[in-house]
């Protein structure tokens, strides 16, 4: 907690210190950045890519966790208070504890909020009944032990319309709890199920195909431009609505693995940073240099900002540069040279131990890291790159300003 003697006013305000708000926060001391404090209630950070392989009983869920007091670079002080408002014209936000703090220029790194309560019934079914979702880390191992003593019956993967954070984790879990039910020899006793708002698998051709075989290898029955509109916990069945129809059909399910409806903080939707194009509330932010157009002393990255492309940790390793750049340049008076091109990355695990590497930019170009290698195939490799080498990354280089 802030001490009484805590200052009121920081150079650089870092709200969140989650993927985003760390690595900015690391980057901008590594360029000499002295007074820089990071806004960050929680005591523990998640590596969230790890929940997807969690749920699919392939790494322990330790593994995913650390504590924030390990990870706040040094030298960047930690402000134990939660941002409840912005008043962007007079740089100042106000925190939970009642305490107002000015700043030279603030970074919007708060994540987004899984609103469980967006499909009716949805809340009070998760954890029991057979409903779980690897968006709670909590709930990870719970799917794991689902997938594990299923033998029978069906098995419902949703995706709810709207951006979420990392597009593909809804029906990676799909295809590794069929591998583990082929494998199992129970496959051909279980109904998959794969609902996705979408008109495809995936926005990326390349990709898409790559998946739709994978789909089809399972016999996964896919329902294309369809989303759970409410769920009957008791009953266990789930409403899948048709878009393209607008009919309704219900669905008994013994599993089911539900990917809530996300959307901005409520405190920034309803604020003057968010950006009025996005019915879902996020900051307002130029696309490739992530400063806010109104308030050019306010950066997003990460969740929370309102940028056309996919919400992803390999985003932000892209994004965070960038906003240290120009954040940087705004206060020496020196051009800033960098530009966000969209690049992001879906690590799509198809099997238990394959993988597809999806990336790409705002134009849905393919942008690979290992252009030497084809990452549009399922490929052993990468699947170990997920479990083993990018959580070094990670923890090692990107949170401290080095990757
Ligand atoms: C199941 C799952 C699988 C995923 N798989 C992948 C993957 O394979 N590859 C990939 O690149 N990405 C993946 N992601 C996405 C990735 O984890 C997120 O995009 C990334 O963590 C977002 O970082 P962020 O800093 O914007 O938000 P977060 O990391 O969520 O951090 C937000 C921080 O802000 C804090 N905060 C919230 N409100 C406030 C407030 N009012 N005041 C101050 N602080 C606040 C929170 O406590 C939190 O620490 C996955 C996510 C999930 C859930």
């Amino acid at each position: 907690m802030p001490s009484a003697t805590s200052p009121s006013h920081h150079q650089v305000l870092v709200v969140g210190g989650g993927t985003a708000g760390l690595t900015v926060a690391a980057r901008l001391r590594r360029a000499g950045a002295r007074d820089v404090a990071v806004l960050e209630p929680s005591a523990t950070h998640w590596y969230q890519p790890l929940w997807t392989l969690v749920g699919g009983g392939q790494a322990p869920l330790r593994a995913a966790l650390r504590t924030e007091a390990e990870l706040i670079p040094d030298g960047v002080r930690w402000l134990r208070e939660r941002a409840t408002a912005v008043d962007p014209a007079a740089r100042t936000l106000t925190t939970a504890a009642g305490r107002t703090l000015s700043y030279g220029r603030l970074v919007l790194a708060p994540g987004l909020r899984l609103d469980w309560d967006g499909v009716p019934g949805l809340a009070p079914a998760l954890g029991h009944g057979g409903v779980t979702s690897n968006y709670r880390p909590d709930l990870a191992p719970h799917t794991w032990e689902l997938i594990r003593r299923m033998r029978r019956g069906t098995a419902v993967f949703t995706m709810p319309s709207g951006p979420v954070k990392c597009g593909g984790a809804p029906q990676k879990i799909a295809y590794l709890a069929a591998d583990h039910w082929r494998k199992r020899g129970v496959l051909d006793a279980i109904r998959v199920v794969l609902v996705l708002p979408e008109p495809s698998l995936f926005k990326v051709p390349v990709f898409n195909s790559a998946l739709e075989a994978a789909a089809r290898r399972y016999g996964i029955e896919v329902r294309l431009r369809s989303e759970v509109t409410a769920v009957d916990g008791p009953a266990q069945q789930v409403v899948i609505t048709d878009h393209a129809t607008g009919s309704d059909e219900i669905l008994g399910y013994d599993l089911l693995h539900a990917v809530p409806p996300q959307r901005a903080p409520e405190w920034l939707a309803t604020g003057p940073l968010a950006d009025p194009d996005s019915p879902y509330g996020y900051v307002k932010a130029d696309r490739a240099t992530l400063q806010h157009p109104d308030f050019p002393e306010v950066f997003t990255l990460g969740d929370a900002a309102n940028l056309p492309t996919s919400k992803t940790g390999a985003a932000i390793r892209k994004q965070a540069p960038v906003v240290v750049d120009h954040l940087r340049a705004s206060l020496t008076g020196r051009p800033a040279t960098t530009r966000y091109d969209g690049y992001t990355s879906c690590p799509l695990v198809t099997a238990r131990h394959k993988m597809l590497l999806a990336e790409f930019d705002y134009d849905l170009t393919p942008a690979p890291s290992f252009p030497f290698l084809d990452t549009t195939r399922e490929r052993t490799d990468m699947w170990f790159l997920k479990r083993y080498g990018l959580p070094q990354m990670y923890f090692r280089g990107m949170l401290k300003g080095l990757a």
